[in-house]
């Protein structure tokens, strides 16, 4: 998962798209890049860490022009290096190309491998190379048929923008698995992964771009082409985790999803309780939802801080819930004497929902109910969420029982895989519920097979 950004035409086009970045921030906090085209050349500047880290005012004044886009990386396939941060940027015999994207391919291994065999020697392990190397197998006159030559090559999620000497090229996977949005600002086209990046700059959100859809901002025109047509299977994590509360995605407001799906708990899954208290930031909305729908009032039982950064030095005496202690830290004034229902969105591992519970119970609830904004996670993502391998998601080998015994929650109930696609608006079979059900609609050449592993309690 990645957040991309890019606009075209207008002067200061770095500066928007640094802008653009630093409102999804959230979609990916490993690297960030931009890159932007002055008119005679391309210029990057990329670095490991946040938009905020990487890109002081030296830095931006090293990035001219009126075409930029970029990108903030939330590694999933691929190392955590600076070779891997985007964007890639390498000159083609169609002229020279920055891309960036928010991709996971099914089948890169396949692709490299053919490559390679044919001559290709790649720099990076990340997949947007693949792309590159394709599209130069393959040049055209116009570099777009080149990219659409490339694109019907790959399997699985991507959205990508690319910036070349004539255009802004955005493209979005004919499963439209994850979200692209193109705005308007003042007449400029810009693309962006989600609609709250527009917010920030005062542009318009016009349209999703469909599934397939590859949109070329070109001489101050926008055309529009077509990659064959598969079927939908559109990310639902994003309503659930992933994509912030005040963006659309897929047409829906993300935070009246996450309300519906909080109220459909509370129906599914009430609870003999005093107050409901969400994690934050990841339970806030779906915990809005359950409190209203059960009457119960809202408390704010768990303050986060939220300037934690990636590494904090670990004390040598060990502190219980160390980790969790870092980020969260319980409101006794609240919770003392309580019965608290806790609202999340999902368990992964089981081990930081665990923490939280104690924290909960020390900070003085009399009994905690953990409650769930989505179905037990069963199955490792593999279009871009950051999922580990089965062996270690505790819902693909324990009941509920067990993993409520595990968190020592005194219940433990989950939304219904139904409620959950009940609470966005499209069709059930247009959205991705891989992560659930296991049914994953692109194949995955690299997929693990299932095993079970034991839990193992700290
Ligand atoms: P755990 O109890 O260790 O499984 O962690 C659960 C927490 O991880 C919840 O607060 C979730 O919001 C959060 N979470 C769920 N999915 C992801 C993800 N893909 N990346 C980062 N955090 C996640």
């Amino acid at each position: 998962m990645c957040g991309i950004f890019g606009i075209d035409g207008t002067a200061d086009a770095a500066n928007l798209t640094y802008l653009g970045l630093y409102a999804l921030q959230h979609r990916g906090q490993e690297s960030t890049g931009i890159v932007s085209w002055d008119g005679r050349q391309l210029h990057l500047e990329r670095g490991m860490g946040h938009v905020s880290d990487v890109f002081k005012e030296e830095v931006m004044a090293r990035l001219p022009g009126s075409r930029a886009l970029g990108h903030t990386r939330y590694s999933t396939a691929g190392s955590s290096v600076v070779a891997n941060a985007q964007p890639i940027v390498v000159k083609t015999s169609m002229g020279p190309v920055g891309i960036v994207h928010n991709v996971n391919l099914t089948n890169p291994a396949e692709i490299r491998e053919r490559l390679e065999q044919d001559g290709s020697i790649f720099q990076t392990t990340s997949d947007t190379e693949v792309i590159l190397h394709l599209m130069a197998r393959k040049p055209r006159p116009d570099i777009v048929e080149s990219f659409m030559l490339a694109l019907e090559e790959v399997r699985g999620a991507y959205s990508l923008l690319l910036n070349t000497d004539t255009c802004l090229i955005a493209a979005r996977d004919p499963h439209g698995f994850r979200p692209l949005v193109l705005g308007d600002l003042d007449g400029f086209p810009c693309f962006a992964s989600e609609s709250c990046a527009f917010d920030l700059l005062g542009a318009r959100a016009v349209r999703e771009l469909e599934p397939g859809e590859v949109i070329v901002s070109r001489n101050g025109r926008l055309e529009s082409f077509h990659l064959p047509k598969a079927p939908p299977a559109r990310c639902i994590f994003e309503h659930v985790y992933f994509a912030r509360p005040d963006s659309r995605v897929f047409g829906d407001p993300v935070s009246q999803s996450r309300l519906k799906m909080g109220a459909r708990l509370a129906r599914e899954a009430p609870a003999a309780a005093d107050i409901v208290v969400p994690v934050p930031d990841s339970g806030l909305f779906a915990a809005m939802g359950y409190s209203r729908e059960s009457g119960l009032p809202l408390e704010f039982g768990l303050v986060r801080n939220h300037y934690v950064g990636r590494t904090f030095i670990e004390p040598k005496q060990s502190i219980r819930n160390f980790g969790v202690k870092i980020k969260l830290n319980p409101v006794r004034d609240l919770l003392e004497g309580k019965r608290v229902v806790l609202v999340d969105d999902s368990i992964v591992r089981g081990t930081t929902s665990r923490k939280i519970v104690r924290m909960i119970r020390e900070g003085g609830a009399a009994e905690v109910h953990l409650r769930i904004s989505a179905p037990p996670t069963q199955w490792p993502c593999h279009y871009g969420i950051d999922t580990p391998t089965r062996e270690e998601l505790i819902a693909a080998h324990h009941s509920i029982e067990e993993i409520r015994q595990y968190i020592e929650a005194d219940s433990l109930a989950y939304l219904s895989l139904e409620g959950m696609l009940a609470s966005v608006s499209g069709p059930a079979g247009s959205y991705c519920t891989a992560c659930w059900t296991g049914d994953y609609p692109v194949p995955n050449g690299d997929r693990r097979q299932a095993e079970l592993f034991p839990i193992r309690a700290e």
